[in-house]
């Protein structure tokens, strides 16, 4: 019997304007959620049950940008991705190209449970989605008139918004000039994925990841979060969810690296997320958060923020967004 072990995320690369206040709501989200996942650990429900019932409540909730109040594409559309992993056994779904699906993370569960696939996409993982009976919403119900501003500004920009990745100050100047050329205030918040990793009481690891990835983003573009081995990964070993931008995160599979140094260099868990950080990707692109099966829990990033939490079975619990 090990102790459990949880953490969630919202998103990386903060705009250190961000107001007061939205950065209280995120945490406060972040809290509730975590709530959320503390509860169903202390009843015993295994590490991917806690996963899929965590990013659900965070695909609810319109703040970060995964199921409502997702990013949107080029054509003002939302195409949603997700993925799962359970760690004991190696099970996995994912999904993209999804715009009905109301809760994107289940319907890569059922992916993993209900077919004999691991990955579904488009038309196909909506069709999927009907056959299985799961609930499903317009295109509409995901998009919120702050992200159709927010396409617009990325638009007049002619810039696919990750978030504000604010890395040095002239850059800075730089966004800064642009939000005021556009008229628009400088404090602007850009949506940002979600993940959930756990490790249950008996040491089972599972991982799980939801996102409409990058605002004005190509339609048919897909990220790293529904790519097992690059956004999410999970085994016997530890679980990974990573979030910022996707092109980085496959370029250095991340989700898989850390796994593999923990199991290849014998690594423990913060060291793995730092050799993984500072090796494999790109300055100032992502962040991650990871468990192991020894209740370890751990978070890496090298851009200015990110919105994170964890709780541990021994009453500790944090949320935070910067360094
Ligand atoms: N990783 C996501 C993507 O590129 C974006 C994010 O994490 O916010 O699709």
């Amino acid at each position: 019997m090990v102790g459990w072990a949880i953490a969630v995320h919202g998103g990386p690369g903060v705009d250190p304007n961000l107001p007061l206040e939205r950065q209280e709501q995120a945490k406060l989200l972040l809290t509730r959620c975590l709530n959320v996942g503390i509860s169903a650990l202390r009843s015993s429900l295994p590490a991917i049950d806690v996963v899929e019932l965590v990013v659900r409540e965070l695909e609810s909730d319109p703040l970060f940008n995964s199921g409502r109040g997702s990013a949107l594409t080029e054509k003002g559309t939302v195409e949603m991705e997700a993925s799962i992993m359970d760690g004991h056994g190696r099970r996995c779904g994912a999904v993209s190209g999804v715009t009905t699906v109301k809760s994107p993370v289940s319907l890569a569960r059922l992916v993993m449970e209900k077919s004999p696939h691991s990955y579904l996409a488009f038309s196909g993982a909506e069709e999927f989605a009907r056959r299985q009976g799961v609930e499903m919403v317009d295109n509409e119900y995901f998009i919120t008139e702050e992200n159709v501003g927010m396409l617009q500004l990325a638009k007049e920009a002619n810039t696919i918004l990750v978030r504000i990745p604010v890395i040095s100050s002239s850059f800075m100047i730089i966004i800064k000039n642009l939000l005021q050329m556009n008229g628009l205030p400088i404090s602007v918040y850009a949506p940002e994925t979600v993940g959930c990793v756990v490790v249950d009481g008996e040491g089972r690891c599972a991982a799980a990841t939801s996102t409409s990835g990058l605002m004005n983003k190509m339609s048919g573009r897909i990220g790293d979060s529904p790519l097992i081995g690059a956004g999410t990964y999970a085994c016997e070993v530890c679980g990974v969810s990573c979030t910022g931008e996707g092109e980085a995160i496959i370029r250095g599979t991340l989700a898989r690296d850390v796994a593999a140094v923990m199991e290849y260099k014998g690594l423990g868990l913060q060291e793995a997320v730092d050799y993984v950080v500072r090796e494999r990707l790109d300055q100032g692109k992502a962040g991650l958060i990871a468990v192991s099966r020894n209740s370890e829990v751990a978070y890496g990033f090298n851009c200015i923020g990110m919105f994170r939490g964890c709780a541990t079975q021994d009453g500790f619990m944090e949320v935070g967004i910067w360094e």
